[in-house]
């Protein structure tokens, strides 16, 4: 640990925000599933983005590597040290500010360290709605969210994080601030820069404030809970409850009937919605303005369509916030319920989500006889979490993936879907990115971090 850099940092930012004792660090070298710990010099966590600015160009000047870390919940390891040089860890935890709500033009302008359910509350409070949701909420920032282009729930009828933003702020890997902070929904001025820090998981530079799009809040919300015989019927499920409901239809979740027993045994507090055992799930949602009556009854009408239909074998709608709530819970508790095992986080077609869980299943099963498949997700944006085993698979875990990551890519899919690629895919997606692609990808990173500072390790 070199002093001169601890004192540069401290005259920077204070030093009560440079910490160094192993207590005060422990939980920012360590990632959410305690797979990748490693040391840095130090974590740094500035308030201000001329301070971030700072920091970043003594780090430039000192050749100290920089991991920008959120609220450290992304799933791939990149929001940790490499530990293969010198770095510090930047945490924006500090840089939390919300900079302005202009209701006329729904933006909202928010600092990177802001926890997304304070902006989604922020927006409430205004009478609009900040469609961004993820079981992390109440801890991921949005620094974090825009560095993974993060997914959710939401997906299906607002989009992926990349389509929420307008603008961006970001100190760029010399210490340069760019002010991209622009609240415009039209702007033909040439390359838009804001989408290259999108999902570039702090490899290209600091994300330290957004303008972020607000939508309508709606009056009305209905979620349901579905039973279903098997994941093609899912999907015509949701091709009728689109049909039905359109844009109204804003969550579209499967869930197997391993998910959710490992639920009801992790959480006390749960309950089986429905009387009987079935095999798949979906916890979809629907709305919409207007009367919560007018939505129920749509939704009813759909979902007994469905039924007739043979989509679905059962169903049950929430009448109230609270059995919103509930529902949700058994979707949100999956990751912790079924903790470790080997984990994906694939996207297909929506049309060949069944043909994925069907191959993936029989070829797995023929490989590790007898493994536990924990299969859900975000099932009407064709992205799975499909994960493999227990502890003991975890050796095998080299052998699971290229099964899985074979049967994706033959149906023309994705390795990663919303976690990024981290340390975790570092490697895998040399198998699966065009050579050119990747050129592509090295040539921005040069461009852009030539002395290779940004988030060392990690993408490439
Ligand atoms: C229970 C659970 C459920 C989850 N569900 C979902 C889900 O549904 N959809 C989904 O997409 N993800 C999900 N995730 C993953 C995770 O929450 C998201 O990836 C989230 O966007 C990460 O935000 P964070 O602030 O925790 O970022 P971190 O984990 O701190 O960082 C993630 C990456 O972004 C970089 N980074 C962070 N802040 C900045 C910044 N300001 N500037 C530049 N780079 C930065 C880091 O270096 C790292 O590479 C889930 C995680 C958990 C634990």
């Amino acid at each position: 640990m070199s002093q001169d850099l601890i004192a540069a940092l401290a005259a920077i930012v204070g030093e009560a925000n440079v910490l160094t004792a192993e207590a005060d660090t422990a939980a920012y070298f360590t990632d959410w599933r305690k797979q990748y710990r490693a040391r840095a010099e130090c974590v740094v966590r500035p308030a201000l983005t001329e301070e971030v600015a700072a920091v970043v160009r003594h780090c430039a000047q000192a050749a100290v590597a920089i991991v920008p870390q959120g609220g450290n919940t992304g799933l791939s390891g990149g929001s940790v040290p490499s530990g293969a040089r010198r770095e510090i860890v930047l945490s924006l935890a500090r840089l939390n500010r919300i900079r302005a709500l202009d209701p006329l033009n729904d933006t909202i302008t928010v600092e990177a360290g802001c926890v997304l359910a304070n902006v989604q509350r922020a927006a409430v409070e205004a009478g609009r709605f900040f469609p961004l949701s993820l079981a992390a909420e109440g801890s991921c920032q949005i620094g974090g969210n825009l560095s993974t282009n993060a997914g959710g729930v939401n997906v299906l009828r607002f989009g992926n994080a990349r389509e929420q933003v307008l603008g961006l702020e970001v100190v760029l890997p010399d210490g340069r601030v760019w002010n991209g902070l622009r609240a415009l929904r039209k702007d033909n001025t040439g390359y838009d820069l804001k989408q290259l820090f999108i999902g570039a998981e702090g490899t290209l530079g600091v994300i330290t404030a957004a303008v972020l799009k607000l939508q309508p809040q709606p009056d009305a919300i209905v979620a349901s809970w579905i039973a279903v015989p098997d994941p093609a019927r899912a999907v015509e499920l949701l091709a009728l409850l689109r049909a039905r409901l359109g844009d109204r239809l804003t969550a579209f979740e499967i869930v197997s009937r391993p998910c959710l027993e490992a639920v009801l045994a992790h959480a006390r507090d749960t309950r089986d919605p429905l009387g009987n055992v079935h095999p798949w799930y979906v916890l979809a949602e629907a709305s919409d303005a207007g009367p919560f009556e007018a939505l129920a009854a749509k939704v009813e009408q759909a979902l007994d369509k469905a039924l007739e239909g043979g989509m679905g074998l059962d169903a049950t709608i929430a009448h109230s916030h609270a059995r919103s709530a509930a529902l949700w819970r058994l979707r949100e508790m999956i990751p912790e319920a079924q903790f470790t095992n080997v984990k994906h986080d694939i996207a297909v077609a929506v049309s060949q989500i069944p043909a994925f869980i069907e191959r993936a299943g029989r070829a797995l099963e023929v490989a590790f006889p007898g493994a536990a498949v924990w299969c859900f997700g975000h099932v009407g944006d064709g992205n799975l979490h499909y994960n493999v085993g227990d502890a003991a698979l975890l050796a095998e875990r080299p052998r699971v993936n290229r099964i899985v990551y074979d049967i994706v890519a033959s149906l023309g899919g994705s390795i990663s879907a919303e976690h990024g690629l981290g340390q975790l895919k570092r490697e895998e997606i040399t198998r699966h990115k065009d050579a050119l692609e990747l050129e592509l990808m090295r040539a921005l990173k040069r461009a852009l971090d030539p002395q290779g500072l940004m988030n060392p390790g990690k993408v490439l």
